[in-house]
């Protein structure tokens, strides 16, 4: 790092950003070009940093697709003017918008950073500070002028992950994120410890391309035993629908039962993307593995392998967005693009 690394710190709102309203108790959030007067721990960094907000900080909860252009518009605009950035963005639904970016973003060469924080950052006891600095350490860590973390990363307690590898599992633990199916890239202890080989490779150098269209005509479907026929076929058969992610069980298995076969076989005849991820915490699909999948990957479904639910429907929105040709679709999905899948 050096006091020539810029950042730029992009606010979008979350728990992060806000204070207690001391008449009625609730969390509204504050001014957010006061953060250095707030957070006066952030002149000691040696990096210049400056911010921006969304005109309306939202709960997180709120994000849409709008939300993750808007971010994109801001990177987008800014991109030749900072070495990295940080976005602050409310821990509800940040896995969803970091693998969202990190789809946007093609031949990224700057570190894009999500955190946020369990507590407001007035709070005595937040954990916000912590999480907030050293994202900002992590965006300005370079190497020979060039930077070290070229990718969508969550930082959050201690631990960067690649975005589009995470989920929250907590709404109270400050470790509220976890990576089930790829290590963590980089662990905040005494040092910073950058596990290199894990880290995305710099892109060959082309220009920065911003995707900034998705097709939220999908939904996520999640298997349980006692899954009701009529409710089932009255969902896919919803008017306009594009694609379905399946949270099947286990190794991505489903009942063998006909109707629920020929249901999912003739959506896909239908031209609707079907996706198989599984609804374990970690590992992947492997359909073919018992009799309960064999008949999955004969219809068509599309493994989702190790994704997440967040980085899969995410993906799904973006490449439907991206309008692919129906029948490279299956094979598109099945690949890595930003290293959301094994
Ligand atoms: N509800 C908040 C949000 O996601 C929680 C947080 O900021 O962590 O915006």
């Amino acid at each position: 790092m050096s006091s020539s690394t810029k950042i730029l710190l992009i606010y979008t709102g979350g728990t992060i950003g806000m204070q207690k309203d001391f008449e009625t108790g609730a969390l509204k959030a504050f001014n957010f070009s006061k953060l250095l007067q707030r957070v006066p721990e952030l002149k000691l960094l040696d990096c210049t940093i400056e911010t921006i907000s969304f005109d309306n900080p939202i709960d997180s909860s709120n994000i849409s697709p709008e939300s993750w252009v808007a971010i994109a518009e801001v990177i987008e605009n800014k991109y030749d003017f900072f070495d990295g950035f940080v976005v602050l963005h409310g821990s509800d639904t940040m896995s969803y918008s970091a693998s969202a970016l990190s789809f946007m973003l093609e031949n990224l060469t700057k570190p894009v950073i999500f955190t946020g924080s369990q507590l407001p950052i007035g709070d005595l006891r937040t954990d916000a500070k912590e999480n907030l600095i050293t994202a900002i350490q992590i965006a300005s860590l370079q190497e020979n002028g060039q930077p070290i973390i070229t990718e969508v990363g969550l930082y959050f307690e201690y631990k960067l992950y690649r975005g589009n590898r995470t989920t929250k599992i907590s709404a109270e633990h400050f470790n509220a994120f976890t990576s089930p199916n790829y290590p963590f890239l980089i662990e905040s202890g005494v040092h910073l410890k950058v596990n290199q080989e894990l880290l995305l490779p710099f892109p060959e150098k082309k220009a920065l391309c911003v995707h900034k269209t998705f097709d939220n005509n999908v939904m996520i479907v999640k298997m349980f035993p006692g899954i009701n026929q009529k409710i089932i076929k009255t969902l896919l058969e919803v008017p306009g629908l594009r694609g379905v992610v399946l949270e099947t069980f286990g190794s991505g298995n489903a009942p063998t039962e006909s109707w629920f076969i020929e249901l999912l076989q003739k959506t896909i005849q239908n031209g609707i993307h079907i996706i198989n991820v599984t609804q374990c915490s970690g590992g992947s699909v492997d359909m073919g593995k018992y009799e309960t999948s064999s008949q999955l990957k004969q219809i068509g479904v599309i493994s989702g392998k190790d994704c997440t639910t967040e980085a899969a429907i995410t993906k799904l929105m973006h490449l439907l967005g991206k309008k692919c040709k129906a029948s490279d679709f299956k094979n598109l999905f099945e690949t890595s693009i930003r290293g959301e899948m094994g």
